[in-house]
């Protein structure tokens, strides 16, 4: 029964972690642990404040930016933490009330004051009773303890895999073409703040077609995860490469302007002439890619800003591969 009960609960908890992870990619909510806690509380519903509000922002259509966010959590997050405090003081004053009544029954009291400590004894008892009440009604709001270390556990394995998943490209390891969409648009955003340059690279493999049928579709594979190594090799810490699509990758670079960006298109150029390729018997002549460079036009959709790219990486294409080439 107990693990049939503990089994029903971590689907529950499964079935929760996901529509929270679905929620956070269509509201386009960064996955951090307060989100989803945030999050967990409405699709567990368990708040209907919490609940009501949300489902009136997304009625609204509004967004769901930072601030928003910082709202909501301040306003029906953290006020259960309060609640938690609470609960800690209630128990201590349980404990106290417990003593009483030990020393009110040791009593070796007159007899006209033993009905009136009688009378003590048992509101002080009821006020215990009470107490214990709002303790595990309180508790029960939360999860229960023995449900916790095991589902939470298993929750959050899930939640690791599901946004692994959601974000990450299986083969290559790097982020997937879903993940440079948001990507783009949090980078943008903050340009268009700081007014600092951004820079975008599209990076395609020349004849990529011939590996696969000269060599066959795992060693394409290989292929792939071996520009994908090299790519992030060649990026700094707060550039975010991506696999945008089949053998087309992409690189964001914040705070770069198009000169400098067109450098970092050469250097990868130069590490992937430089770079041991796999070992392939017959072994490749020659591993090259083409690369699209431009900067960001504050304002400008980001839909015409990849397209701006797309096209210089079509002319380094034409004018003969092998080559970086500016917006
Ligand atoms: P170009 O220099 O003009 O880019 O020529 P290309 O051969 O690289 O371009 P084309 O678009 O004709 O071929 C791309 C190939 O990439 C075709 C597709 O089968 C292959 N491809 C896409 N994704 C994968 C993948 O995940 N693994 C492997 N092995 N091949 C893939
Ligand atoms: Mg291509
Ligand atoms: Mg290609």
């Amino acid at each position: 029964m107990a693990v049939k009960a503990a089994a029903a609960n971590t689907e529950k908890g499964r079935a929760v972690a996901d529509a929270v992870l679905a929620s956070l990619q269509r509201y386009e909510i960064a996955p951090t642990p307060d989100n989803y806690a945030l999050w967990y509380e409405y699709h567990a519903g368990q708040n209907p404040g919490l609940r009501r509000t949300i489902d009136i922002l997304v009625f609204n259509n509004s967004s769901f930016d930072e601030k928003t966010l910082r709202d909501l959590k301040q306003t029906y997050l953290y006020a259960k933490e309060e609640e938690s405090a609470l609960r800690e003081s209630a128990l201590k004053l349980q404990n106290t009330l417990q003593q009483m009544v030990g020393s009110a029954a040791r009593l070796a009291a007159p007899s006209d004051l033993r009905d009136e400590v009688e009378r003590i004894r048992y509101l002080v008892e009821e006020v215990v009773r009470e107490s214990r009440q709002l303790a595990r009604s309180v508790r029960l709001l939360r999860y229960e303890p023995g449900e916790s270390a095991a589902t939470i556990e298993a929750l959050e394995n899930h939640l690791a895999r599901a946004l692994r998943d959601a974000c990450l490209d299986g083969l290559t390891g790097l982020a997937n073409r879903k993940a440079f969409d948001s990507a783009i648009h949090r980078l943008a955003g903050e340009s268009m703040n700081s007014g600092q340059d951004l820079s975008l690279l599209l990076i395609d493999i020349d004849h990529f077609k011939q590996v696969n049928d000269g060599w066959g579709h795992c060693a394409g594979d290989a292929v792939l995860c071996h520009l994908a190594k090299v790519l992030q090799q060649s990026v700094r810490g707060g550039d975010h490469v991506a696999r945008y699509g089949g053998e087309e990758f992409s690189v964001l670079l914040p705070r770069t302007d198009a000169s400098s960006a067109f450098a970092v298109g050469e250097n990868i150029r130069e590490a992937l002439a430089r770079e041991p390729r796999p070992d392939f018997t017959p072994p490749m002549a020659s591993l090259t890619v083409s690369i699209g460079v431009s900067c960001y036009e504050a304002g400008e959709p980001l839909s015409d800003w990849v397209r701006r790219t797309d096209t210089a990486l079509y002319r380094a294409k034409r004018e003969g591969r092998n080559r970086v080439q500016l917006a």
